[in-house]
């Protein structure tokens, strides 16, 4: 049995604001149209795939779509939602036998209940998930302008309709030109129903909820969220990542103390191949951590010469360039510089700022925190300086 699946991202979703369109709104990742059209094809019961979109959205070219080599087709849609299932409807190819239509608006739909209806339109023509009511449900009347309860409806009769909704290709093709007739209905099901159609109801979802308010919105973010961190998958796109870094640098006669790329007056500085910047060295490699790419020695080998007195600014610099092409950006840094002297604080402000070039960030997203040893082991007794940085990077 061929199946085929119209999405139906028609709608401007008002109701939940904004410019972007609800359809194209983020959802752990990826957009909650992407969500729903990738259910339907990793599920595995689907041949092809047409996505309705609103002509502007469609027009702006704003929708970037990953179908996996999967068959997809990409319509405009009309003003009714009935209307847009009817363009999906006409992009459908000759040979799919059952048509689902599902709304974008619903991206967690399973695929138990996407199999669910596939079945039951195939076996008895149409086909609904719904969810039984669990709460009891009230007609109401309005009386003297409040709302007042009629009568009080037996819920075991009450099922509330999700999509997917399934067809066989005739009774949609039946319930389509009825509702081009002129006919006003809420769903395709609503429409076969008036054709005499039987719709049966298979169990739908819970989880398959429709997002239309901010609060459903950030409802299926925790659900989504809550998934990822159940499963350990890797971390989706525009996802945080964090990385921690440590350095220490002896203390020397002869050499110039510079921290944060900032030059700091000391009789002493610190030894090493570089310019010795641990705060630099340490905030490398928090960056580097955070996006798995290695560590400071792997890739600014202290064997190579071109790295010799080299300004640990470029070296973070550069560590920078490496997160960019990893697809992230650093979102902040904090530092801390563990040492007994001289006093960092006086130059805090002026390695924030300089971090803050060297990261094309704000000083607002660097922090830079000074700490004495009390005098306990090495670094306590002067003899050296010990930095500690985190770094949160995010997907662009
Ligand atoms: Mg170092």
């Amino acid at each position: 049995m061929r199946v085929a699946a119209v999405i139906v991202a028609a709608g401007r979703g008002e109701r939940l604001g904004g410019a972007v369109p609800k359809q194209l709104l983020d959802l752990g990742g990826r957009t909650v149209l992407q969500r729903s059209v990738d259910a339907f094809i990793s599920s595995g019961l689907v041949d092809e795939v047409v996505v309705v979109l609103p002509a502007d959205v469609l027009a702006g070219a704003s929708v970037e779509l990953d179908h996996g080599g999967a068959p997809i087709t990409v319509v405009a849609g009309g003003a009714r939602r009935q209307d847009s299932v009817a363009r999906g409807f006409e992009a459908v190819s000759g040979e799919a036998e059952v048509v689902l239509v599902h709304d974008a608006a619903r991206p967690l739909v399973t695929r138990d209940v996407i199999a669910r209806t596939v079945a039951a339109a195939g076996a008895h023509g149409a086909a609904v998930a719904a969810i039984g009511a669990r709460d009891t449900v009230k007609r109401a009347e309005t009386r003297d302008g409040r709302p007042v309860v009629k009568v009080t409806l037996p819920r075991d009769e009450i099922h509330l309709a999700q999509t997917p909704q399934g067809f066989r290709r005739e009774v949609l093709a039946e319930a389509i030109a009825l509702g081009a007739s002129g006919v006003e209905a809420t769903d395709e099901a609503m429409l076969a129903e008036m054709a005499g159609r039987p719709v049966c109801l298979v169990e739908g979802d819970v989880g398959n909820m429709k997002i239309t308010t901010e609060a459903d919105l950030r409802l299926a973010r925790a659900i989504v969220e809550g998934e990822q961190a159940g499963r350990g998958v890797a971390m989706p796109p525009r996802t945080a990542r964090i990385g921690i870094g440590y350095d220490l640098h002896r203390l020397v006669e002869g050499r110039p103390l510079i921290l944060g790329g900032v030059r700091i007056p000391y009789e002493r500085g610190l030894a090493g191949h570089s310019d010795a910047d641990a705060v630099c060295h340490a905030v490398t490699d928090a960056l580097l951590g955070a996006c798995a790419l290695g560590d400071i020695g792997q890739l600014f080998p202290d064997t190579d010469p071109s790295w010799k007195d080299a300004d640990s600014l470029a070296l973070l610099q550069s560590a920078v360039a490496r997160v960019g092409e990893a697809g992230y950006e650093v979102v902040n840094i904090d530092v801390v510089v563990v040492t007994e002297r001289p006093k960092i604080g006086p130059h805090v402000a002026a390695m924030r700022e300089t971090l803050g070039r060297a990261l094309g960030l704000d000083d607002g997203a660097i922090s830079v925190k000074a700490k004495t040893n009390e005098g306990v082991d090495a670094t306590g007794r002067g003899e050296a300086v010990a930095v500690h940085a985190v770094a949160l990077v995010g997907r662009r």
